[in-house]
């Protein structure tokens, strides 16, 4: 597939009408990855950045910006440009007028009724055209219902097709990866790209990205843009990897890749025909997997970043091993990324304030009467006040965890784990939902578990 020079040269072609979506960073993802497969197989590749900002009222600077930003980002990176097709006006003028000499294009009807500007059509040879795209084989399209299609408005103002074209041959892109939703153009730019004379580039166009209902992924099936992602609190890592599964494979399970592992292992041959589901479980997931793998002071420094104002606060006055078990046990073990940390702060950390609110009537288990789990909350008190106040608090969380569990275990084990634990728990932290009542009880140090447990019992 690689073209007789030894050399490849790729396009990010995005549009700068709007914040580049999942769909653009996934087709650019391809297109760097494809290239970069190539050099490493000493092919020489160039990936060229290009904004495509025809549509003068729609693009933005500014979204220029988010652009570039969004693939520093990701660490996608590119050898030339960015070059602005709004710059280039001068190889379109001079592309439409080897058009008109050699007969292949001509000025037509007034492009607005009050102006003198002409639209430029071309000059449709009416034929089959028939190419070979590196997913879906050999397509053909009779172009005869597109008719003379118009490429500009005026001399001044070239439209898609034709600035599209005359960019892909100036700058000599050897491969055109793109959304499938540019097969439809693909034909008309092959009737141009013979018309200037030049060879057909080798096209890939990329299937679907899809929703859950099979409809082509959009605003509201959730976050959509990198900017969004960004703020839900996914890693690059973890967007790469899982993007690059999106509509490629390499034709096994495997999951799990780093972007220098998706450079060696990426082939067009591998991109798959059918639309690419995308499903935001599968995303955290994939996400999961990469915080995990986070170095401790990384993962801390990023986690403080999405606490609470309340769990900051009580982190800053507590002792190393109990911010640990907070940080590292309850809250990683609950998140999938960054954007979960509030909600188990709120949730299943929410009894480390000290205003938590008991509700009488779930203190006691199931069908224990209040009288008994009085009687059980005062013998956990009598037996967690055995235990030193050093070994509860001066330990790690595993030694203050086995002393605590050690110490109630038997009369839990005696009574029945749901009458003892139960009330355990809930009084220590007025939540149904809470990490165990052994590691709440280190977090909480001997005092405060003891005056909950004292609380709760003056209840009943
Ligand atoms: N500027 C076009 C887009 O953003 C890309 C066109 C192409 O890849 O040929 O959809």
């Amino acid at each position: 597939m690689q073209n007789p020079n030894n050399k490849v040269a790729v396009r990010y072609p995005p549009s700068p009408t709007g914040n580049l979506h999942i769909g653009n960073i996934r087709t650019i993802l391809f297109n760097y990855l494809f290239a970069k497969h190539a050099e490493r197989l000493g092919t020489e590749a160039s990936m060229i950045m290009r904004f495509e900002d025809t549509d003068k009222e729609r693009s933005k600077a500014e979204y220029e910006q988010v652009a570039l930003d969004t693939l520093d980002a990701l660490g996608i990176t590119f050898t030339d440009g960015p070059y602005r097709q709004s710059g280039r006006t001068n190889i379109y003028i001079q592309a439409i007028q080897k058009l008109i000499e050699n007969n292949m294009a001509y000025e037509g009807e007034k492009s607005k009724d009050n102006s003198e500007d002409r639209v430029i059509r071309f000059k449709n040879p009416n034929k089959k055209i028939t190419f070979t795209d590196a997913v879906r084989g050999n397509i053909t399209i009779d172009t005869t219902d597109f008719g003379d299609f118009i490429i500009a408005r005026s001399f001044n103002n070239p439209l898609y097709h034709l600035t599209v074209v005359v960019d892909d041959i100036d700058m000599g892109i050897t491969h055109i990866i793109r959304g499938e939703d540019h097969i439809t153009s693909t034909p008309r730019q092959i009737l141009l790209i013979e018309a200037l004379g030049s060879s057909i580039p080798q096209y890939a166009h990329l299937p679907l990205i899809i929703g859950s209902d099979k409809k082509k992924l959009g605003k509201r099936h959730g976050a959509v843009t990198y900017q969004e992602f960004e703020k839900v609190g996914y890693l690059p890592s973890a967007i790469i990897n899982y993007l690059a599964l999106l509509g490629w494979s390499e034709g096994n399970d495997r999951e799990f890749y780093s972007m220098e592992e998706l450079e060696k292992a990426f082939t067009l041959e591998n991109v798959s025909k059918s639309p690419a589901m995308f499903s935001y479980e599968k995303l955290d997931s994939v996400n999961r997997h990469y915080l995990l793998q986070l170095p401790d002071t990384v993962y801390e420094q990023e986690v403080q970043k999405y606490l609470t104002k309340q769990i900051q606060i009580y982190l800053d006055t507590t002792n190393k091993a109990v911010r640990h078990t907070i940080l590292h046990t309850i809250i990683k073990d609950r998140i999938s990324k960054w954007g979960d940390v509030q909600n188990v702060c709120n949730t299943e950390l929410s009894w480390l304030k000290n205003t938590n609110q008991l509700n009488k009537e779930k203190i006691a288990w199931k069908e224990s009467s209040n009288e008994a789990t009085k009687k059980h909350i005062n013998n956990l008190i009598t037996l967690l006040k055995t235990i030193p106040k050093n070994k509860w608090e001066q330990v790690t969380n595993r030694e203050a965890t086995f002393t605590i569990k050690n110490t109630i275990w038997e009369y839990a084990e005696t009574i029945g784990r749901g009458e003892v634990l139960w009330p355990m728990r809930y009084s220590l932290t007025g939540e149904e939902r809470s990490p165990d009542p052994f590691t709440v009880a280190f977090i909480l140090g001997k005092e405060e578990t003891i005056a909950r447990l004292e609380l709760a019992k003056s209840l009943l």
